[in-house]
């Protein structure tokens, strides 16, 4: 994979301000907050998108983020807060080292804002989640 900003915040070579670290794991604010406490958690390793993340840094950061968000909680004082995590730029990714962000969500103006269209589920429901289960246990 080739070297991101994030690469380079882990390696020391650019500044942050660091909330949490690990041997698997780093945390530190955002530079561009959506809200007060924005704060975002990364692998040390360097995958691009969650499904190319190994099985132990998921573990890793499923093991701390609620312990981080916990800490954004306490200290914004904001019990509301979005997890994000987007893969590849269609989806909003632009920093290509696989990363969550805690937004908390003090108000209407700051935080996430989302744009929700939902769909309905229809006759495809069978077929894709057979589909799905499958490629899951593959
Ligand atoms: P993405 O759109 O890729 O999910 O979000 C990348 C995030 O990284 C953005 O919210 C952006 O503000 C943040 N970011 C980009 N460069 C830096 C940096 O050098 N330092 C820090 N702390 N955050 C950064």
């Amino acid at each position: 994979m080739s070297e991101t900003i994030f690469s380079r915040i882990i390696a020391g070579q650019i500044p942050c301000h660091r909330v949490y670290e690990d041997v698997h794991v780093l945390s530190f604010l955002d530079i561009s907050p959506l809200a007060p406490g924005h704060t975002l958690v990364i692998p040390k390793e360097p995958a691009r998108t969650l499904d190319e993340l190994s099985e132990e840094s998921a573990a890793a950061l499923g093991r701390v983020l609620p312990r981080i968000c916990r800490a954004v909680k306490q200290v914004t004082g904001c019990a509301a807060y979005n997890l994000l995590q987007n893969n590849e730029a269609a989806a909003h990714q632009a920093v290509f080292h696989v990363h969550f962000h805690i937004i908390p969500k003090p108000d209407e103006v700051r935080g996430l804002g989302l744009r929700w269209n939902p769909g309905k589920l229809g006759n495809e429901a069978a077929e894709l989640a057979r589909a799905l289960s499958e490629a899951v246990s593959r």
